[in-house]
Order: C-alpha cells, then sequence, then structure tokens
C-alpha cells in the first residue's frame, strides 16, 4: 500500500522534528530533567502530574473534563485535582494505609477513579486499575494475587461481585464505596464521608524512583494475566512519549478511549497527559459511534488515542455520522492494542484527512516503544519506528540465546534492550516467568515483526498465533489485512489448523459489515479475493462466518480461543473474554 505522506501543517509543529536528530541527541537524564523531582533524586507520579502543574500556576487550567452517560459534561482543574487527592491520600493514611500497600479500584471512567490513582501514588501505596466489567472470579484472583489491602468501588459493583467473597482475602481490610451517600453497606467506608473529613494539603510521599507505583495486569489473550510490576520512575517515560508519539502540546484536548483498566488507559489516559498538562477528556459511555464524533466535535479534541477494534466499528458504521461535523481541530491520530490493519489507516486518511498513527507497546514496557510520528511518512501496515531511548530489534535463536538479524524483512523475535525507565520491574510472584523474557541482553516480547531497509517495524503476529505450513511462516496479520480490503468485511481472525500433508493450513473466522449475509458465493468469492492477494500458500483454505469474534474486555481478538474450540481443546484462561462467540 502506498506511503502516506506527513502533513505539513502537522510536521512542522511536532514535538519530535527530525526522527535521527532526536534520536542522537536524546538521554534518559534529559528526559527527567522535564520533570520536577524531589531534592536528592525523589520521584513521585501524582506531584508530576497535578501539583508540579498547580506550583507553576496552571490550577485553573482544566485537568479534566468528564463527560457523563447523560452526556452532562463536568470539569476539574488542576487545583481542584490537587485537593481531592490530598483528601483521599489523607483518607487512607487514616486508615492506616502506608506506603506500599495496595490500593485496588473497581470503577467504571468516573471522577473517583481519577481521584483514586492519583491518591493512592500521593500516599506511596501502589494503585492496581481493574476493568469493572470483570466477573467476581477475576476480580478476586487479581487481589489475590496482588494481595489488595483496600478496595475502591461503588456500591452496586461491590453488592454484586465482592461481597460474597470478601471474608476469604486475609489482606483485604478496607471496602471504601464512592456513592455511599452515608449509607455504606455493612463493612465498608463511605468514601465521600471519609474524604471530607479530612486535610486539602498532604505532604507528598518522597518515593524513589525504584518504589513500585502500579500493578497491571496483562490482557490475557495468550494466557493467564501477568501482573506486571512498575515503579514511579515511569513517568519520565510516560511524560516524553507523550510529547514525542502522541504530539501532546501544552493546548491541547486529548482524547484517550481506553479505560484504565488496561496499562494504556492508566499510562496515556491518566498519567501522560497530565504530567504533559494537558487538558483531557474522559467518557463515561461505552462505545457508540455516533456519540464518538459528537465528543471529538465539540469538545474540539485535538489528539485523539485510540484502538483497532474502535477504528474496525466505525469502518463498519460508515461516514454517515460524520456528516455536517466540523473536526477541524483535530490534528493527530494515534492507535494501539492491536495490529492496525492498512485498510484502517487508509480509511482513516480518506475520512478524517490523516492516518491512524499506529504505535507498539505492551503492559509490560509501561509506555510507547515504536511509533509513527508527525513528523514521518505513513507506511499503512508498519508500526513505525523505536521512540528516541529506545533501541528495538529483530532477534533469532542461536544455540544458547538469541542474536540480531541483520538483513531487513526477515521474521524474528521483536525486542528491547532493556533499561528505559517505564519498563516492568516484576512480575508478582512469578519469577521464573519474568526471568524467561530476558535472553542476551534483550527483552523478547513474544511478538514477531521485521524491520524495512527504512528501519520501519512491521508486525506479523504474536508468536503463539504464527502458523506454520509448507516451511512457510505466516503472520495471521498479513492474511487478516488483505480479507479487510474485501468491502464484506468488518472483522477477521486467522488461525492454523493441523493439516498431515503441510504442518497447518490458514482458516479465517470473518464477521460481515451490515447489509452483507454468509453465503457460499460469498465464502468462494473472499476465498477467491485472498487467494488472488497471497497466493495460495497462504491464503486461507476455509472461511468460517461469526456474527463476532471472541475479545479481551480491552478488545483484542482472542485467536488462541477460536483455535482450542476448533480443536476441542481446552478454553484456558477466559477471565478477560467480552464477546462470546458461542
Ligand atoms: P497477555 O500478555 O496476557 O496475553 P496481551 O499481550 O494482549 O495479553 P497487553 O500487554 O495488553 O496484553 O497487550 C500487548 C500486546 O498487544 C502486544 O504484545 C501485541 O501483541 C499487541 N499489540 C499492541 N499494540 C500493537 C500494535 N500496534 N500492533 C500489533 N500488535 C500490537
Ligand atoms: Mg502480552
Amino acid at each position: 500500500m502506498e506511503t502516506i505522506h506527513k502533513r505539513l501543517d502537522q510536521a512542522d509543529r511536532a514535538n519530535l522534528g527530525d526522527y535521527e536528530a532526536e534520536r542522537a541527541a536524546f538521554t534518559w537524564d534529559g528526559a527527567r530533567a522535564l520533570l520536577d523531582g524531589f531534592p536528592g533524586g525523589g520521584l513521585n507520579i501524582a506531584h508530576e502530574a497535578i501539583d508540579r502543574h498547580v506550583a507553576s500556576g496552571l490550577g485553573d487550567k482544566v485537568a479534566i473534563r468528564w463527560i457523563a452517560k447523560d452526556e452532562s459534561r463536568h470539569d476539574f482543574t488542576f487545583a481542584d485535582l490537587r485537593a481531592r487527592t490530598n483528601r483521599f491520600a489523607n483518607a487512607l493514611q487514616s486508615l492506616g494505609v502506608r506506603k506500599g500497600d495496595r490500593v485496588f479500584c473497581l470503577l467504571g471512567r468516573v471522577p473517583d477513579l481519577y481521584v483514586a490513582a492519583l491518591g493512592t501514588l500521593k500516599l506511596g501505596a501502589v494503585f492496581c486499575p481493574m476493568f469493572s466489567a470483570f466477573g467476581p472470579e477475576p476480580i478476586k484472583a487479581r487481589m489475590s494475587i496482588g494481595e489488595a489491602k483496600v478496595l475502591v468501588t461503588s456500591e452496586a459493583l461491590y453488592r454484586r461481585k465482592v461481597a460474597g467473597w470478601r471474608a476469604e482475602l486475609a489482606h483485604l481490610t478496607e471496602i471504601l464505596i464512592v456513592d455511599a451517600n452515608g449509607a455504606a453497606p455493612e463493612g465498608t467506608r463511605d468514601l465521600a464521608a471519609l474524604m471530607g473529613a479530612t486535610s486539602a494539603e498532604f505532604e507528598i510521599a518522597r518515593t524513589q524512583p525504584e518504589d513500585m507505583a502500579l500493578l497491571h495486569f496483562t490482557s490475557g489473550t495468550t494466557g493467564r494475566p501477568k501482573g506486571a510490576v512498575h515503579v514511579h520512575g515511569a513517568v519520565v517515560a510516560h511524560n516524553v512519549t507523550g510529547r514525542y508519539a502522541l504530539d501532546l502540546h501544552p493546548d491541547d484536548i486529548f482524547w484517550c478511549t481506553a479505560d484504565p483498566g488496561w496499562v494504556t488507559g492508566t499510562s496515556y489516559g491518566i498519567i501522560s497527559p497530565l504530567t504533559n498538562a494537558v487538558t483531557m477528556i474522559v467518557d463515561e459511555a461505552e462505545f457508540d459511534a455516533e456519540r464518538w464524533y459528537r465528543i471529538l466535535e465539540a469538545e474540539k479534541v485535538n489528539v485523539w488515542y485510540t484502538a483497532p477494534t474502535a477504528i474496525r466499528m466505525l469502518m463498519k458504521v460508515g461516514a454517515g455520522p460524520l456528516a455536517g461535523k466540523d473536526l477541524s481541530h483535530l490534528r493527530f491520530m494515534a492507535s494501539v492494542g492491536e495490529p492496525l490493519n492498512p485498510e484502517a489507516v487508509v480509511w482513516g486518511n480518506q475520512t478524517f484527512g490523516m492516518p491512524f498513527h499506529d504505535n507498539w507497546w505492551q503492559t509490560e514496557t509501561g509506555g510507547i516503544m515504536i511509533a509513527n510520528y508527525a513528523s514521518m511518512d505513513v507506511k499503512p501496515g508498519s508500526m513505525g519506528k523505536p521512540l528516541p531511548g529506545i533501541v528495538a530489534g529483530i532477534v533469532e535463536k542461536t544455540g544458547d540465546g538469541v542474536r540480531e538479524v541483520g538483513r531487513p524483512m526477515v521474521i524474528g523475535q521483536l525486542a528491547l534492550r532493556p533499561g528505559w525507565p517505564s519498563m516492568m520491574r516484576a512480575y508478582l510472584n512469578e519469577a521464573e516467568r519474568y526471568n524467561k523474557c530476558f535472553v542476551s541482553g534483550w527483552y523478547i516480547s513474544g511478538d514477531l515483526a521485521m524491520r524495512d531497509q527504512d528501519g520501519y517495524f512491521w508486525f506479523v503476529g504474536r508468536d503463539d498465533d504464527v502458523i506454520k505450513s509448507a516451511g512457510h511462516l505466516i503472520g495471521p496479520f498479513e492474511v487478516e489485512s488483505a480479507l479487510m480490503e474485501h468491502p464484506a468485511v468488518a472483522e477477521v481472525a486467522v488461525i492454523g489448523i493441523p493439516d498431515e500433508m503441510v504442518g497447518e493450513v490458514v482458516k479465517a473466522f470473518v464477521a460481515l459489515k451490515p447489509g452483507f449475509e454468509p453465503s457460499d458465493d460469498l465464502n468462494l468469492e473472499l476465498l477467491g479475493h485472498a487467494r488472488k492477494r497471497l497466493g495460495p500458500a497462504v491464503a486461507p483454505k476455509v472461511i468460517a462466518f461469526r456474527q463476532n469474534l471472541p475479545k479481551t474486555r480491552s478488545g483484542k481478538i482472542m485467536r488462541r480461543l477460536l483455535k482450542a474450540r476448533e480443536l476441542g481443546l481446552p478454553e484456558g484462561d477466559i477471565s478477560t473474554l467480552e464477546s462470546d462467540e458461542k
């Protein structure tokens, strides 16, 4: 697919101007110097996100514009956030919560969630967000692994999902209800009442860069979720990657659509925008194409960070709801979480006058590692180039370790040289699993990719999802992207199924756009289209139509589940499964 040239009006004002020059000049110490810190080398995420700005005169600036389900909007300035998070930290302290204690949160995207996150960090306690849509078991499992001391939640969520088993968790001493209205259920506390009784002043804990700050569970796409430990020092990466990869400027209105229940919603839905002192939009409601376009227009969003699943849903709805909308404030669009099909990048360019800028990272990396920048041409389907300060490589196995592949366009493990500040410090209680990630001085990501002659990285598939057929390695992404080009296809997932002759053959599961019905003719047409685009060795041999594809709650297609069902194997950990297509 053709390169989409950078837009000069965007490139001229981009934070990252000349990629090579910025990379050459970059140091993590320099990035650290953009922040305050405390005398003696201390660093606290919440200080950098809030109090630093209030001290420099930005107290009246809107930090969070919260849009409630009913579409009413509520503004919180940096000064408001400072006072509320101070009260929250004081409330925790009054309950005996100490540095390092784990504070879990089970809330929808309501203001209390943001106050809890930053107030917890101010105290030096560890914040652990969970999706509010999780069922009781995944909640219990995470809180048990994380040794939760405190849970911040709503009355309804508490009654439905926690009350039944809370006595089983010995560490869990406090449950704080955000909407108790003076009548907290037995054994819980009314958070508003607690906060009302405390001071709006609090001395932020003098945390050190290596002190634990966040515990994030991975999405569970490939198996049992892992608890990735992150430290306060990560804020250096959150801040600078927001400037580079999302091109955040001080006057921007920024909207990250991710839920803080997964890492994007925390790193780029809380910490990065606030440390960069932009105004961030939080929408309480779930995806709705018309609502999203209304928000983009009404809030004059400049920078929009979303995910392939949402983009594919927008493509499915079509441009109808955009008619008459003025999105002239939109300057930069980015995407993360899954491979972004070239088709979606081009659609963005046609529909919004700019491409979606794909970027790649993981819960483990804490922040964006590889990205497409406003100042660089976009090759649709590529994840872009490593951030300044990040060394990425494609590595292959040797007898006793790995080594970097020198030649372009060779498939290998996507690997990173450890040492950036937002790298995980552990998988909680899983030292062996953690140690396995590091080989020959590289962090091995578990994703397969290629690098082209210009230094752009191309996602191939997860290690577990790659298909081996007649001596070829087939990346599901390539096959899926080819099928996505067909006008009938809304979504597609590809797996390998065992075959005596060639090892594995490709099978595709396809969900159709509105107006298309499954039929033998369409099946043949899609098979033909794929064969023409990919050649017979790579094209799917079988296509099955599905209403929906199984996804995690963070919107990732669970190919392993399609495969397990296809082969009649155990489904494994499905604690993060959202839509079930059975
Ligand atoms: P688990 O590790 O529990 O199986 P997960 O890997 O989906 O779940 P996350 O850390 O939320 O958990 O997701 C990171 C993964 O998402 C990456 O390793 C990669 O497979 C995929 N991913 C993220 N961004 C991109 C992207 N731009 N292109 C392709 N894949 C991406
Ligand atoms: Mg993973």
